[in-house]
């Protein structure tokens, strides 16, 4: 594990939430909520005593493996709210037997090569910032498992400036990624919430979605080419600018989520740093209202940066307002970008938004919002601490569902708070992307979790919450990905037949169902006896 990352939480030791401000957060929500008087402590390193390792890495390996404690127990959940809780409540259901952190891609290989002869399972691990239980170890498989940790993979190996792209490994991490790019002035502009403790090949292997709320809104529009170590060998495509050659092998391994291989390096499609930017904020008086001009937005070719609707309860919450808002932004290296604001605003206003003339308001709420955004990880897990549940789920919808359904969800999640005791609560909505024909509601759930088992609460409302996305017509996610976690929805969302695809390219690649058993795809043809049951 990384030198000053936090093993039970998010982030870095030395960042996040002082006691102050731990007492200051309490303060504020305490008139609304029923906050512990004192958090729970985070568990210390000397707390961690696990069954012992079931491994012993051959002496090749060995020096880049770790059998210590806190590193298994650090490598044994992701990052999300029910991560967080079972860490603080000292539970590692499944730790990893060993964490093996190769230098290059033939340790990726050595490790792939002595998984298969220990009988072991490998979990790719980029950042660990899963929230799907992506980097959990099955329950089902009693094999011993290794946590195949890529964060040395971390370098730029080539830049094509003509090409405006790079070869680029796939363990290295956002900032420092950006910091390697700077030199040649180009970036790729990929900013998930994670950004600072997620990985390339992570935000492949889940296809995650960045800051562009429109048009290039997921990694996958960056990608160029994927190389990929699996058991039985490397695969790798060809650098093309596009290519109507057969299905793309990209597309396979865009999501993949570690069942198909193990991402080493990827070419990135790159850009030049943006000179030009221009942002307003318009207020609506109804989240309808303003979802109808995000939809304007989406449909009219201007491509906003950013264009993200926060009802009013979101807004309150990160302290951008009270209304419901409309962030618009647009940038460019090229051109100025004022007029196309122009025209932003005068769509938001024909749809009932109010846009203050004085830039700086607009300037003021996005910073304020942004800034809330980049810290609500640490204040989360401060909320964990005070017994609160704080959780978000997301998903995505055509138009013309759209209203329905973001009522629906909302309300059902709402109705399930109430009914597992964890009420008074929250549930606010967010809209993160927007495109021609829908757009991905993001909702977060702040509540009072009722006394102890607040993992079987939060479970009972996910589960609702999940319900009515899928009756409503919802996918079951965005960019956070399946896991194990949404496994249940996955499944019914997807056809038998593109599973028993899907299975069929894990059979080629990983005969013996090493790399991540259960996600996506059921292991040992455990799935195949379902689907043929099935008549598939
Ligand atoms: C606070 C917070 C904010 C978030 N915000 C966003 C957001 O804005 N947008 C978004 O899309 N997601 C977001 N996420 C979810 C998560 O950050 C993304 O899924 C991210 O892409 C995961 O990257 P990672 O490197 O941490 O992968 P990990 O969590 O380590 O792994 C995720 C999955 O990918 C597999 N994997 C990882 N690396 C590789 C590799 N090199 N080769 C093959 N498989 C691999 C793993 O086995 C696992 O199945 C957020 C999560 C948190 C905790």
């Amino acid at each position: 594990m990384d030198r000053g990352r936090r093993f039970w939480g998010w982030g870095f030791e030395d960042a996040g939430l002082t006691p102050a401000d731990d007492a200051a957060l309490a303060a504020r929500i305490a008139p609304y909520l029923a906050v512990a008087e004192t958090p729970t402590a985070p568990p210390t390193p000397e707390e961690i005593h696990l069954a012992p390792s079931r491994l012993t890495p051959p002496a090749a390996i060995a020096p880049w493996c770790d059998l210590d404690d806190v590193a298994r127990a650090g490598h044994t959940y992701g990052k999300s709210f029910r991560d967080v809780l079972r860490a603080l409540e000292r539970r590692w259901e499944r730790p990893p037997d060993v964490v093996a952190s190769p230098p290059d891609e033939a340790g990726v290989v050595a490790v792939l090569d002595w998984a298969g002869d220990a009988g072991a399972i490998v979990i790719p691990y980029g950042g660990g910032s899963s929230v799907v239980g992506g980097v959990e170890a099955p329950t089902d498989d009693d094999r011993p498992v290794i946590s195949l940790d890529l964060h040395r993979l971390d370098r730029v190996l080539e830049v094509d400036v003509d090409s405006r792209a790079a070869l680029i490994q796939g363990g290295v991490f956002g900032p420092s990624l950006e910091a390697q790019l700077r030199p040649h002035g180009l970036t790729l502009r990929h900013f998930p919430q994670s950004f600072e403790v997620s990985s390339l090949g992570g935000w492949i292997a889940t296809r995650s979605g960045g800051h562009f709320a429109t048009l290039h809104t997921h990694i996958d529009e960056f990608v160029e080419s994927i190389r990929a170590v699996t058991p039985v060998g490397v695969t790798e495509s060809r650098r093309l600018p596009g290519s109507g050659a057969g299905p793309s092998p990209d597309r396979l391994l865009l999501g993949s989520e570690g069942i198909l291989g193990v991402i080493t390096a990827a070419w990135l499609r790159l850009q030049d740093r943006p000179t030009f930017r221009a942002s307003a904020v318009a207020r609506f008086s109804t989240f309808e209202g303003g979802a109808r001009a995000a939809r304007a937005l989406g449909q009219c070719g201007l491509w906003p940066t950013n264009c993200r609707l926060l009802d009013a309860g979101e807004a309150l919450v990160t302290g951008a307002g009270s209304h419901h808002l409309l962030l618009l932004g647009f940038e460019s290296a090229d051109h100025p970008v004022e007029h196309w604001l122009a025209r932003a605003v005068e769509l938001a206003r024909d749809f009932g938004g109010v846009v203050d003339a004085h830039e700086d308001g607009a300037l003021d709420a996005t910073a304020t919002w942004r800034s809330a955004f980049l810290r609500a990880p640490y204040v989360r897990d401060s909320l964990v601490r005070f017994g609160l549940i704080n959780e978000t789920f997301e998903t995505a919808i055509t138009w013309d569902r759209f209203e329905t359904f973001v009522g629906s969800v909302r309300h059902a999640t709402e109705t399930a708070l109430r009914d597992v005791g964890a009420w008074p609560g929250i549930v606010t909505c967010r809209l993160t992307h927007v495109y021609p024909d829908g757009a991905a509601p993001y909702f977060t759930v702040l509540a009072a979790g009722a006394g102890s088992g607040r993992l079987e609460q939060w479970a009972a409302v996910k589960a609702a919450a999940m319900d009515a996305i899928e009756s409503n017509g919802g996918t079951v996610t965005h960019h956070h990905a399946v896991g194990r976690d949404h496994r249940p929805g996955y499944d019914r969302e997807r056809s038998d037949l593109f599973a028993a695809q899907l299975r069929a390219a894990k059979g080629v690649v990983d005969p013996a169902a090493l790399l991540n058993p259960g996600v996506l795809v059921d292991p040992r043809g455990r799935g195949r006896q379902r689907d043929e049951r099935r008549g598939n």
